[in-house]
């Protein structure tokens, strides 16, 4: 087994628009590709064909339709590898994956490390290469996912696990929610210099029609209120918003994230 697998050129990982704010993540190597979370059959069909690309692999990082709804088409059509987290109701799984699982895509010359990440979901999971994250509705860029089925100790356990990767993971979310979440960052943590430069960029590039993704494990410790719960000038904010000061940054989370669910 080739255990040098080449890191994963950043041009090679195509955001496709799918729905109305999605991104279907199609990564290429030569004329093999693979997608995580197709959403929509179509989208992707168009994009290997205007491209003539092979599909090798699906990841899934969890069942919600606006992730599988293409995932019976393409396996049918293609006959992929399709790997997603065991318990739930995924069409044409060929693989159910678990924390620390090792995918290794041969075609594409890529290994991912499997990371188990309940909390938006109770099965959720992530798929993880040197430089690269694939976080699904768990990290968003500035929010994360809302809880439709974890719970917020489990959601808050797995965006630290998240925040302990090297500064420099790309983080390719699944949805376009930047200037949303900004928003509310702004009502969450007033003052934040760096978000407010990040704002401005992301304002710019939704002008262009272009994305906001990825970000950086970086640049998200830097910006987004849900993983800086420990900052005192977003613990004033919480308190000021619930009445009561949370004892800890796990607190501060819940209070956070139910803050969020209203805003
Ligand atoms: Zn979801």
């Amino acid at each position: 087994m080739n255990n040098q697998h080449s890191k994963i050129r950043s041009g090679d990982i195509i955001p496709l628009p799918a729905f109305r704010d999605n991104y279907i993540w199609l990564l290429r190597h030569g004329r093999f590709a693979a997608v995580v979370d197709p959403g929509d059959a179509t989208v992707v069909e168009t994009a290997l064909q205007q491209q003539g690309l092979q599909l090798c692999a699906i990841l899934v990082t969890h069942h919600h339709n606006d992730h599988i709804g293409g995932v019976a088409e393409l396996a049918a059509r293609h006959r992929p590898q399709v790997l997603g987290p065991a318990g739930e109701d995924i069409p044409a799984i060929t693989r159910h994956v678990r924390e620390g699982d090792e995918i290794v895509l041969d075609e594409l010359d890529q290994r991912f490390t499997v990371l188990e990440i309940p909390g938006h979901t109770r099965t959720h999971v992530a798929y993880l290469a040197p430089g690269v994250l694939f976080p699904g509705d768990t990290l968003f860029s500035a929010g994360c996912g809302r809880l439709l089925g974890g719970t917020s100790g489990q959601m808050y356990a797995s965006l630290q696990r998240m925040a302990q990767l090297p500064d420099d993971t790309g983080v390719y979310c699944a949805h376009e929610y930047t200037l949303a979440n900004l928003a509310f960052s702004r009502a969450a943590e007033p003052m934040n210099a760096a978000r407010d430069a990040r704002q401005a960029e992301c304002e710019a590039l939704r002008r262009e029609g272009r994305p906001t993704l990825p970000s950086s494990i970086g640049r998200e410790k830097q910006i987004n209120p849900f993983l800086r719960t420990d900052v005192a000038g977003l613990v004033d904010a919480v308190t000021a918003h619930s009445g009561s000061r949370p004892p800890g940054p796990r607190e501060c989370f819940a209070a956070l994230r139910a803050w969020k669910d209203v805003f």
